[in-house]
């Protein structure tokens, strides 16, 4: 077994026989001779159809038997929802959700005589959740925004003793510093768009799978919803990969002192980080992680309606949606990911008005938190109230 950083960089054999170049080629028919071959589609290329190369990558990392590339973090969760699920069926969400994800369990799955059910992180919330006809469990962690984490070994034998199959949405993590299927899960997707991709220029998702029984169902449905990556996309995707190891382990150490910074800085009430001892599942996290990731989200003492201050005043780190990649980015979930969740979800939730989520990039991290200090000094009350005195 290699290691990470040499997985990264060499998943798979290079399938450039002819040319022997070290990367491998870009297949652009959409058309192949049926004369002359026994295989229509060319799973050692990136070619124009899901099942490619980038789909064996994104296993090889996961640990899993087989994978599937898609052109959206979106895609991949849909084939592998309605490839196990169908008309009567039951699927037991974890309820702190990828808000595209939340939605098609809320309006989407339900047209489609899908039931939906959400529990808590605990296992007794899952049990409780528990029908005759519940097929799938769907979890995420370390959730969005708040990093709560889901004891994987815990859910994923129970999952096991009632016959149900385990979908892990591992974006967060990535397989750098999580593998679910070594924890019991089923089927591993990814929003590629995030971390995989890694340089907020590349929508992709992937499914990882640990069992081969998945797999023809999986590419029934996604050859049929659609949702191929273009053959250049698919490349991209790979190259980024290469990196992968590097830029997660910069962003685990750069989002751990971040966290140690703003736990400390009196105009943060509360930060919300797996990696500090003072998170609510910290321990959970040590067990399951091998590291905490780059994401961190974190709750300011800032006046009603004053968060725009602080934002308008980081250099560096951009206001701005998506997460995962080399840049830092901020946004203020109540008015972005999770703007149209009801006061009552939101309150259910934990997610306050002044609670910011900070993706945190590979830029150096005394940079990062120095425009973090300056940008806090600036947007007190004080601050905001001298400006009004001045103003009257
Ligand atoms: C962004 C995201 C998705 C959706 O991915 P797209 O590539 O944008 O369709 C799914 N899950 C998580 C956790 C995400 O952050």
């Amino acid at each position: 077994m290699k290691n990470k950083e040499t997985q990264c960089v060499h998943p798979l054999p290079i399938s450039d026989k002819i040319l022997t170049g070290i990367v491998s080629p870009i297949v652009l028919s959409t058309a192949y001779n049926y004369m002359d071959t026994a295989e229509l589609a060319y799973p050692g290329f990136f070619s124009t159809h899901n099942q490619n190369r980038l789909g064996t990558i994104v296993s090889e990392l996961e640990g899993g038997v087989w994978g599937i590339a898609f052109n959206s973090g979106m895609s991949a969760i849909s084939s592998a929802i309605f490839s196990n699920v169908k008309l009567g069926e039951h699927i037991i969400f974890f309820n702190e959700l990828y808000g595209g994800a939340w939605k098609l369990a809320k309006e989407e799955l339900p047209k489609h005589g899908i039931a939906c059910s959400f529990a808590n992180k605990d296992l007794e919330s899952f049990k409780s959740c528990l029908q005759e006809n519940t097929k799938v469990i769907y979890l995420e962690t370390p959730s969005n925004p708040l990093l709560s984490i889901i004891d994987l070994k815990e859910i994923t034998t129970w999952a096991k003793e009632k016959n149900l199959i385990t979908i892990v949405d591992n974006t967060f993590a990535t397989p750098i510093n999580q593998k679910p299927i070594s924890l019991g899960a089923d089927i591993v997707i990814h929003s590629g768009t995030k971390y995989l991709g890694g340089h907020n220029d590349l929508p992709f998702g992937a499914i990882a799978i640990s069992d081969n029984r998945f797999k023809v169902p999986l590419l029934t449905t996604a050859k049929l919803f659609g949702g191929s990556l273009s053959p250049h996309a698919c490349y991209m995707a790979e190259r980024s990969i290469k990196t992968l190891a590097l830029r997660v382990e910069r962003q685990n150490e750069n989002a751990l002192r971040i966290a140690h910074y703003l736990e400390s800085h009196q105009k943060i009430k509360k930060v919300y980080y797996p990696g500090l001892p003072s998170h609510k599942d910290h321990l959970i996290a040590k067990k399951q992680m091998v590291n905490f990731g780059g994401m961190l989200s974190f709750e300011a003492d800032f006046e009603h309606g004053t968060s725009w201050h602080f934002l308008s005043h980081l250099l560096i780190i951009k206001p701005a949606l998506s997460l995962g990649g080399v840049e830092s980015l901020i946004c203020v979930p109540t008015e972005t990911s999770h703007l149209n969740l009801t006061n009552e979800e939101k309150e259910r939730m934990g997610i306050k008005e002044n609670l910011f989520r900070l993706s945190v990039g590979i830029e150096n991290c005394n940079d990062l938190i120095k425009d973090l200090e300056s940008a806090l000094d600036f947007s007190s009350l004080d601050v905001v109230s001298s400006y009004l005195k001045v103003w009257k």
